[in-house]
């Protein structure tokens, strides 16, 4: 089963993780949960959480590239390392069998894993 912050990082090209430290309205604040497609987080210094949409005034903070690019499988929507020709690199899917490969491996991946740090302000930029 796909976890809502996956989903979230899939769909939003964020890098949502639970305990991260974001920033909400100009306010430090930590990931603590995701649920129906929203991001639930603490807010410093309140005591309730707050719940908002993952793209709507939060700012990540920037992820480091990683050694080797990622992308998306497109058969089974997980999360992994692709070759340096740009197709995912073998891995495993949980299918009948976890021993199996993914007939995802050797494709070109969905779309490729991107760490956005505050993605309403770049779609912003993008439209203009
Ligand atoms: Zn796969």
């Amino acid at each position: 089963m796909t976890s809502t912050m996956e989903w979230i990082r899939r769909t939003y090209d964020v890098p949502a993780r639970h305990g991260m430290r974001i920033e909400y309205d100009g306010k430090p604040a930590t990931i603590i949960g995701a649920g129906g497609g929203y991001l639930r987080f603490r807010i410093d210094g309140e005591k309730r959480r707050t719940v908002g949409h993952p793209c709507y005034r939060i700012v990540y903070p920037a992820v480091p590239e990683p050694a080797r690019p990622r992308g998306w499988c497109k058969h089974c929507g997980k999360d992994r390392a692709m070759t340096r020709d740009g197709v995912m690199g073998n891995h495993r899917w949980n299918g009948r069998d976890w021993s199996e490969p993914c007939p995802g491996s050797g494709q070109p991946p969905w779309k490729p894993v991107r760490n956005q740090t505050h993605p309403g302000e770049q779609r912003t930029a993008a439209a203009s």
